[in-house]
């Protein structure tokens, strides 16, 4: 039934949706910047335009109210390294051997995401963009997998998994491991930064030096109105070290176990980073003309001090905690302002999105599995009704699968497949498997033909990984996908 209100906002759809397209279209001079902000294993709850109780981010909560935030936004995979790969090449990382993290080895053992996938920046710089990368990479050390080379103008951070936060704490350790003569074993989260391909120090609080990193790089955009950019921002706040500053733990006084205390000091200082952002950019005139589009990669770790209520899981699962992430796009008149989009999308539609807002040419062959959502978030419709969106984390001997498709998701973490209707149980309480037996069926074996097209792991994070992977003969989807232990229904 359409009632005067949802009619009043379906008219005010239509009209952002005619309008938009049309600035997209037409105006090849104003193609946008595009700032995406990319937070790491940051929990469900852990901003406040997401509901956390205890998190304050005012500067994030400011962007969201005036932007839409996204309810039901899923990664391609619950953890870093595959994430990320799927938001670069817009493709699940299952589909180029990316499903894993990259080797612990020294340079992640000279490995990396295929070239043959066109990543996201290099459309863009293409088109004509200025492009930057700034922080946490994870998607290969050696020179043919190095952001430089794989779409980025300018590179500034680190190219492995993670990293220490205080200069003054890691760089005596680096030092003394370095004059030992361990050049090749010194833990990645001690060495220096880099910019474009070289070494160079960072002296602030690393969250505050890449805050400072992405300030300048919108600055020095500024300079040639012509150009937009795209600027990729990859803070390494809030995963682990669990290592905040002082003065941003104060903020929470009334928060008492500590662990929490020193998660929600490194949000904090995210958040203040996105302060100074927001201000360099309307400093230089390009607020207005900037999509920004905020999220983690995967969910948070509670016993880190993250937090992923209502979601039940956490990072590296496939229950809704471990993939589904808080998400906002702002972009003033151009995107609603203060609106809830709670339809499914993924990560992965972020790469055609991307393309479509700034005019830019997808290379003919590039394969995608993500789509341009933007008319589809303007006008409050699903982009991907009937469509399913998959998480597949492998295991030591078994998978675990799961799909969403519309309100439903099945889930399989290792025993038997189990079906929510996740849109109104959000924390995958209520089974209803055995009342809706055909949509398990349905979604099981779509999610089966998606499989059989998976090579198998380029890499392993670690060796035994590999080992056993080939011991057990995985991937054993004929296991994942069996319905026997269902059949008792
Ligand atoms: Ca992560």
């Amino acid at each position: 039934m359409i009632n005067k209100f949802s009619l009043s906002k379906l008219v005010v759809g239509c009209f952002c949706l005619i309008s938009s397209a049309a600035t997209i279209a037409s105006d090849v001079n104003k193609r946008p910047n595009i700032l995406v902000i990319l937070t790491d294993d940051m929990g469900y709850a852990d901003v406040g335009f997401n509901g956390s109780p205890d998190i304050r981010t005012p500067s994030l909560d400011q962007l969201a109210s005036e932007g839409v935030v996204l309810t039901s936004a899923y990664n391609a995979h619950p953890f870093c390294g595959p994430s990320r790969a799927g938001i670069m090449t817009g493709r699940y990382p299952h589909k180029f051997g990316s499903q894993f993290n990259l080797p612990t080895s020294n340079r992640s053992g000279g490995l990396g995401v295929p070239t043959s996938e066109v990543f996201i920046s290099k459309v863009l710089q293409d088109a004509g963009y200025r492009t930057g990368a700034i922080g946490k990479w994870h998607l290969g050390e050696e020179e043919e997998f190095h952001p430089n080379n794989r779409g980025f103008d300018e590179f500034y951070g680190f190219l492995n998994g993670g990293h220490d936060y205080f200069p003054k704490k890691y760089k005596p350790q680096y030092e003394r491991q370095r004059k030992q003569g361990l050049n090749h074993s010194i833990f990645h989260y001690l060495r220096p930064f880099e910019r474009n391909g070289k070494e160079e120090e960072e002296t602030e609080y690393v969250t505050d030096g890449l805050s400072r990193e992405a300030v300048s790089f919108i600055k020095k955009s500024a300079s040639d109105e012509d150009q937009p950019f795209f600027l990729y921002l990859a803070y390494n706040a809030p995963h682990s070290p669990m290592q905040a500053k002082e003065e941003d733990m104060a903020q929470f006084p009334e928060i008492k176990d500590n662990k929490r205390k020193v998660y929600a000091g490194m949000v904090y200082a995210v958040d203040r980073g996105v302060n100074k952002i927001v201000k360099a950019l309307k400093d230089t005139g390009q607020y207005d003309n900037t999509l920004i589009v905020f999220f983690s990669d995967n969910g948070g770790k509670p016993n880190l001090g993250a937090n992923n209520h209502p979601l039940r899981g956490r990072k590296g699962s496939v229950l809704e905690g471990g993939y589904r992430t808080p998400m906002f796009f702002h972009w003033p008149e151009q995107v609603p302002d203060g609106q809830t989009f709670t339809h499914p999308i993924s990560t992965l539609d972020l790469y055609p999105t991307f393309a479509k807002v700034a005019d830019a040419k997808i290379p003919h062959n590039k394969k995608l599995d993500g789509k341009n959502i933007m008319e589809d978030l303007i006008a409050g419709t699903s982009p991907r009704q009937g469509e399913m969106i998959y998480a597949l984390r492998h295991r030591k001997g078994y998978s675990e699968a799961a799909a969403r498709r519309d309100n439903w998701k099945i889930v399989n973490t290792g025993k038997k497949w189990q079906l929510f209707d996740v849109a109104n149980d959000s924390s995958e309480s209520k089974d209803v498997s055995s009342k809706h037996p055909l949509i398990v069926r349905e979604m099981v074996a779509e999610m089966e033909l998606w499989s059989w097209t998976n090579p198998q792991p380029l890499w392993f994070h670690i060796h035994e990984e590999g080992v056993q992977w080939r011991e057990k003969g995985m991937p054993r989807f004929h296991e994942t996908f069996s319905l026997k232990n269902n059949s008792t229904n």
